[in-house]
């Protein structure tokens, strides 16, 4: 991409309703752009990133079977009558967002979407042989917040990766269970993040057990209480709920439940704010049942499938990378993550030598996929590098009269103070 032809609205000003970091560096740095209270675009260098964390989410949920699916957002209010989570006399949730249509009917604007993957699940499959089952789906979820705030965190209409097991009953379901907290694990690892998983209520979404997934951040809004001792096996990948459920590890809620009286704690009890990037349940029989979707077993006989349902939050999970990459100078991009992996900064743009250079080391970097963004604007130095600071972007490409005479490119990196000099044949083979 020529950044001369680019959408990238950068700013220098916080926006007045911007408190915490990542709303303020998503608008500056023009990944996304505000439409009304908790709705966002996303533009071009935003939707790269999220491209790029949706591709990790999609690779991890098909590596362990689970199939893709994509069901509409308009759902029938019939639907939430059949599951009982919303009656007749109207008790909808504050946050649910409804709509009516020119007959005068009912639809729901999906918070979430355990009715519509029971029937669907319902209606097409009717044996045990088919048995287990994971469809999952990457879409967008609206949700009437009292307090839409700190932009993509809290939106009101966010993008969520939702899933839904099916298991022939408890025992196995579980094991879905499992696996699928293992890959969520893996998920956050590739984001660079440190995901706790904690015990948590399961509130209007209901089941019998349930983990939430939390990044440490002092600008979350929720409150974890963990035993420090846990996080050498989180990191290690080495984690079951066997030995997960040894340690004790809550959100507040649970806390409370237990009077405050954490019990077995093997290294340090921690309480901490923290951001809930995802939450899992096991639902049991709860939404089968309710919705009478029965499957045929092994001698003939009906029964109600065993089922879990799986949510991380997309747009939030990118706001709380942003949380913990930061410095006073904007993104500072996680390699699998940046929007582009290389920047090309001619800082002498009316140079011809300079484009020359530039433009071949561009295609040259494009056509082995490394994603190149070159800097051909007019622009200042100083507003040059101020932005590829801000965007985040890991290696900056300098190039400039002065260096080419001396048959030098200077290589900058995002993370570290200090440059290197390379001959030009040499950029290509260090940054592979
Ligand atoms: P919260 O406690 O923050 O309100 P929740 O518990 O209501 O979240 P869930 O129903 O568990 O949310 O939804 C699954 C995931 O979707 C959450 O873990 C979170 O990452 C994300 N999410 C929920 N609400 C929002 C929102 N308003 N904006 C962005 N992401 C959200
Ligand atoms: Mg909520
Ligand atoms: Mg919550
Ligand atoms: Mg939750």
């Amino acid at each position: 991409m020529f950044l001369i032809n680019y959408l990238l609205p950068i700013s220098k000003e916080n926006p007045n309703d911007a408190v915490i970091k990542s709303h303020q560096l998503m608008i500056k740095s023009g990944m996304i752009h505000k439409v009304g209270s908790g709705v966002y675009s996303w533009l071009p260098i935003g939707l790269r990133v999220l491209h790029k964390v949706i591709d990790i989410i999609r690779f991890e949920m098909n590596n362990i079977g689970c199939l893709e699916v994509s069901t509409p957002s308009m759902q029938p209010f019939e639907l939430w009558k059949k599951s009982g989570r919303h009656s007749d006399n109207g008790d909808l949730s504050a946050e649910t967002l409804v709509a009516v249509d020119r007959h005068g009917n009912k639809l729901i604007y999906s918070p979430t979407a355990e009715e519509v993957f029971t029937e669907l699940f319902g209606d097409c499959i009717k044996s045990y042989k088919n048995l287990p089952i994971v469809l999952y789906q990457i879409s967008t979820k609206f949700r009437d917040e009292i307090r839409p705030r700190f932009g993509l965190m809290r939106g009101r209409e966010f993008l969520m990766k939702d899933a839904y097991s099916f298991d022939i009953d408890q025992k196995n379901s579980l094991k879905n269970y499992e696996n699928i907290l293992k890959a969520y694990l893996k998920i956050f690892k590739q984001c660079e993040l440190s995901a706790i998983p904690v015990l948590a209520p399961t509130g209007s979404i209901g089941g019998d057990y349930s983990h939430e997934f939390h990044i440490v951040s002092d600008t979350g809004e929720s409150t974890i209480y963990y035993d420090s001792s846990v996080i050498n096996d989180i990191e290690n990948q080495n984690i079951s709920l066997e030995n997960l459920n040894s340690y004790y590890i809550c959100e507040e809620e649970k806390h409370k439940y237990n009077n405050k009286k954490p019990i077995n704690i093997k290294g340090e009890l921690i309480e901490t704010k923290s951001i809930e990037v995802g939450h899992i349940f096991h639902l049991g029989t709860k939404y089968s049942k309710s919705m009478n979707v029965k499957v045929q077993g092994y001698n003939g006989e009906l029964f109600y499938p065993s089922m879990g349902c799986y949510g991380i939050g997309v747009s939030r999970l990118i706001c709380a990378i942003i949380e913990c990459y930061n410095d006073e100078r904007g993104i500072i991009w996680p390699k699998k993550l940046a929007p582009f992996k290389v920047i090309i900064i001619n800082i002498n743009n009316n140079c011809e030598k300079c484009d020359q250079v530039s433009t071949k080391i561009y295609y040259e970097l494009n056509n082995m996929g490394f994603e190149p963004l070159y800097d051909n604007t007019d622009d200042s130095i100083g507003k040059k590098f101020a932005r590829a600071d801000l965007i985040g972007i890991p290696v900056q490409i300098v190039i400039s009269t002065k260096n080419i005479k001396e048959d030098k490119i200077e290589l900058k990196f995002r993370q570290k103070i200090e440059s290197i000099f390379l001959e030009q044949e040499n950029i290509i083979n260090y940054i592979k």
